[in-house]
């Protein structure tokens, strides 16, 4: 990555447009003076040339931080789903606030959207010292570019020594931006974060290799040191409304709201279960359980126990189900109380995305199949009859 960044200086930049014009990018507009997209910015030198009053350089980026007092805080993204926070949010608060304690620093959560400083005041009864707002028309709803630029700004103003995120979909797309923007860096998908006592560096815990290993990583030199969190790994606080916090209003450049994607509409996936990222029970099925059809029995038993419905990896790529139900490394990971594996034949990829679920039950014809190693209980047997089974008992139950 580049370590250099573009730089104007406002006191001699004329607002001629020369600039504008010269970049090939688009990445370059006029407000009150010319102002920067640095995600559309490569850096090609174009506008440096053309400038007649020699107010655009490229400049080294700014020095990541080293530890030390100018890095300070730990920071909570707050993700809005909806009119609602997300849960994952409650997650991460309960653990910033053990690891703000560790470092005797505040929690902060950075709360981007529309007409949203009214939730400020539940951000600090679930855990934060402080709440940072921005609160514009144009952040209604997520967009990878204006977030991820309105964060880096947040960050490089004020200087985080952490920042966390959930390993959504929303998460999984804004930070890594937002380490680019920063010159930070980031691990992903983290289950357990701590302190180092002796460095104060964080300890981001994640499994790696398909699951086979849990590697820790260190952010000895870059800052803010950033991690995304699976949702359901940490515990939230109790809320305690009686916590007070400081909420602080942050203004920023209309330019870091432009995008160049535009949101026409929202149309949720027609599925009648609950969202595996989420759900506290998943019932999954295999190519085992021979074809697309079949997997109605597995909604059916899915309705009754108010559960989310997943796949493998085998029946995505058949078509018989949506790659928004893929469940492994390739998919999303997921940690219910109570996975139901049916037709499922266990290998390393599909393991690496619900062998941290608490109860497993696989069914499967073949005695020898890998996911009994994982299982907690196994069902020998033809799932395609097992499962109207099991569904007929929950609902005698
Ligand atoms: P199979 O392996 O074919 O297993 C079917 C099982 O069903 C067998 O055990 C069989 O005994 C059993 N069975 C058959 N009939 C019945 C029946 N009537 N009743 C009960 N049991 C029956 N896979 C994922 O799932 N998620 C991922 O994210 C993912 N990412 C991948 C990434 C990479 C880079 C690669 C190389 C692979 C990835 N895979 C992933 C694929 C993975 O390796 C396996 O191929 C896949 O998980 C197998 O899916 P399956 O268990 O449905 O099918």
């Amino acid at each position: 990555m580049s370590d250099e960044r573009l730089k104007i200086d406002v006191d001699r930049c004329t607002a001629c447009g020369a600039c504008v014009e010269a970049c090939p990018f688009g990445a370059l507009k006029l407000e009150r003076v010319a102002a920067v997209d640095l995600l559309r910015c490569t850096l090609c030198g174009a506008c440096v040339e053309v400038c007649p009053t020699d107010a655009i350089s490229r400049t080294e980026r700014a020095p990541v931080g080293v530890t030390g007092d100018s890095w300070r805080d730990v920071w909570v993204f707050v993700e809005i789903e909806g009119a609602h926070i997300h849960p994952v949010v409650w997650e991460l608060l309960g653990e910033g606030r053990r690891l703000a304690d560790a470092l005797g620093e505040r929690l902060c959560a950075v709360l981007l959207g529309n007409q949203v400083r009214g939730l400020a005041d539940r951000l600090v009864a679930g855990g934060a010292d402080r709440v940072l707002v921005v609160d514009r028309p144009t952040l209604a709803c997520f967009q990878d570019e204006p977030f991820a630029a309105v964060l880096a700004e947040l960050v490089n103003r004020h200087r985080p020594a952490i920042l966390l995120c959930g390993a959504t979909n929303v998460g999984r797309s804004l930070i890594p931006r937002v380490a680019i923007l920063t010159g930070a860096g980031l691990t992903a998908d983290c289950t357990a974060l701590a302190i180092d006592p002796q460095t104060r560096h964080l300890l981001q815990t994640r499994p790696a290799f398909g699951g086979n290993i849990l590697a820790t990583i260190e952010c000895p030199v870059a800052r803010p040191q950033m991690a995304t969190v699976r949702p359901k790994v940490m515990q939230p606080l109790a809320v305690d409304l009686a916590r007070s916090g400081e909420v602080q209003v942050e203004e920023v450049a209309a330019a870091m709201l432009a995008a160049r994607a535009m949101r026409i509409g929202y149309t949720p996936e027609a599925s009648g279960t609950a969202s595996i990222a989420e759900a506290d029970i998943i019932v999954a099925g295999g190519r085992g359980m021979q074809k697309a059809e079949n997997f109605q029995l597995l909604e059916k038993l899915a309705h009754v126990l108010g559960a989310g419905l997943g796949a493998t990896r085998a029946v995505v790529d058949a078509g018989w189900m949506p790659y928004s139900r893929q469940i492994g490394q390739t998919g999303q990971t997921v940690c219910p109380r109570l996975y139901i594996a049916c037709g499922i034949s266990g290998q390393i990829q599909h393991l690496a995305g619900m062998s941290s679920s608490e109860i497993i039950v696989a069914i499967n014809k073949d005695p020898e199949a890998p996911i009994f190693k994982t299982a907690t209980y196994g069902i020998v047997g033809d799932a395609v009859s097992l499962v109207p089974m099991l569904t007929q008992a929950f609902l005698d139950a």
